[in-house]
């Protein structure tokens, strides 16, 4: 009896063992999947091409190149990909293709099918506000794109043109606020920075340099880095933003502070401001940042002077801004945008108002406010500019003509037209390329206006 008890112990034994090793067989087998793409992004900006896979979680990559034809090729461990390739536009990027396949049962890999050679280089991102865990790829050209060489034009005898350094706030992967019915921060600030550069491109005697050209993302230091190199007189820097309170409204005018700032409000928009670099997908580390210690000397040097201009040109803007809309704070506030950080170029940072707010969200959507926002800036620029032009400048050279009382007539980049017998405005706009509705703006006269013989006409 003892026996057959302990055979019927032997037996279960058996009969647990057999079951485990069947059970631990059959989880090897099954692959462990660690993680999905759920979606890919592509953003295109004058210095690389972006490529952004939201994943579920953060996973191991590798990456390499395959040529003939060229491939650039990532595998993903543990990995499966349900990302919908379709809606990608492709257009202008190096790659011409997108593939995926499953390997090894469990990894993923992806083949880009490349139209030229690239240079790539990929990070991973971890999740914030926005997005969850994301791998990015950047691709550069192997062979950079031949920059249209920037003939600086010849410095005209009678002076250089006052250029005016315009940044849309956040882009590409970085939407910036989310307003009402899913309005875009990005999109808002963006078109009114084209607004505002074409105002400024119709005036005599100033140029307009928009920093982003269009839905990318670029990182906050290399903001005012391209405004330097553009030799910028003024960078503008242009938002909308959200506040934790939805009832939040009215503009705003920012300009850099290194004490603190002036008000709650300022402190939490340029926390939220600072931190686009982590959003936008530059959150790696940056050997670039590594000169702050020289960038705060540099700047207790030479921010006092620019700062007074910054303050005193954020004052119009204000003012003009106040005329049409609600202000939220009726003074230039101060705080520590890192966008702002250009000591040697004035600079502001423009909150034309809150997104959150149900009410503003709808204005600043709509095309005619962007454009009374544009022009309250414009205006401002052009009349400091005017009244202060830089000693160099062809605005300084008009400005003593003036006050001798004798004639200005062409600023740099116009040319100027003589009106012959049998003209028209509108033959005239054709044969240059431009609309009459430029042609007449330009030279502040009605279309209805008759033009005669011998009138001279500026020709952008
Ligand atoms: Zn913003």
């Amino acid at each position: 009896m003892k026996r057959h008890i302990l055979d019927l112990f032997a037996a279960r034994s058996f009969f647990l063992f057999c079951l485990s090793v069947l059970l631990c067989y059959s989880l090897s087998v099954v692959p462990a999947i660690a993680g999905t793409v759920k979606d890919i992004r592509i953003w295109q900006s004058p210095e690389k091409t972006r490529l952004v896979l939201d994943l579920s979680s953060s996973v191991k990559h590798t990456l390499f190149t395959l040529d003939n034809p060229g491939r650039l090729v990532v595998d993903l461990d543990k990995t499966t990909f349900k990302a919908n390739t379709g809606k990608l536009s492709l257009k202008d990027t190096p790659v011409s293709n997108i593939r995926w396949g499953t390997r090894n049962k469990s990894d993923t890999r992806v083949v880009l099918d490349l139209r030229t050679a690239v240079r790539a280089n990929s990070f991973l991102l971890r999740p914030n506000a926005t997005y969850g865990h994301r791998l990015v790829i950047d691709l550069f050209d192997q062979q950079p794109k031949k920059q249209p060489v920037k003939q600086p034009k010849p410095a005209s005898p009678r002076g250089r043109e006052v250029v005016i350094a315009i940044d849309a706030g956040h882009g590409g992967e970085d939407p910036g606020a989310i307003g009402h019915r899913g309005v875009k921060e990005k999109h808002v600030t963006m078109s009114i920075a084209r607004k505002l550069a074409e105002k400024i491109n119709r005036e005599p005697g100033f140029k307009a340099v928009l920093i982003r050209t269009g839905d990318y993302y670029i990182k906050l230091r290399r903001r005012t880095q391209l405004a330097r190199e553009a030799k910028a007189d003024l960078f503008i820097s242009i938002h909308a933003d959200a506040f934790k309170n939805k009832k939040a409204r009215g503009a705003s005018i920012f300009v850099l502070s290194n004490r603190g700032a002036t008000s709650e409000t300022a402190r939490w928009l340029a926390q939220k401001e600072n931190s686009s670099d982590l959003i936008g997908g530059e959150g790696g580390l940056s050997l670039e940042d590594k000169d702050d210690v020289l960038a705060e000397v540099l700047l207790d040097l030479s921010m006092t002077s620019t700062l007074s201009a910054s303050m005193e040109l954020g004052d119009d803007v204000l003012k003009n801004i106040g005329k049409f809309n609600r202000l939220h704070k009726k003074r230039v506030e101060q705080a520590a945008f890192v966008v702002l950080k250009s000591p040697d170029i004035p600079s502001m940072l423009v909150e034309a108002g809150f997104i959150t707010n149900p009410g503003e969200a709808k204005k600043l959507n709509t095309r005619s406010h962007q454009n009374k926002v544009a022009e309250a800036i414009y205006s401002a620029v052009r009349n400091y500019f005017t009244d202060r032009p830089p000693p160099d400048s062809w605005l300084a050279w008009a400005k003593g003509r003036r006050l001798a009382g004798k004639p200005v007539g062409t600023a740099p980049g116009m040319r100027q037209y003589i009106v012959k017998a049998g003209d028209t405005l509108s033959a005239i706009a054709l044969r240059y390329n431009i609309t009459t509705a430029k042609l007449a703006k330009v030279n502040k006269i009605r279309l209805s206006d008759p033009i005669r013989t011998g009138q001279k006409l500026m020709i952008p």
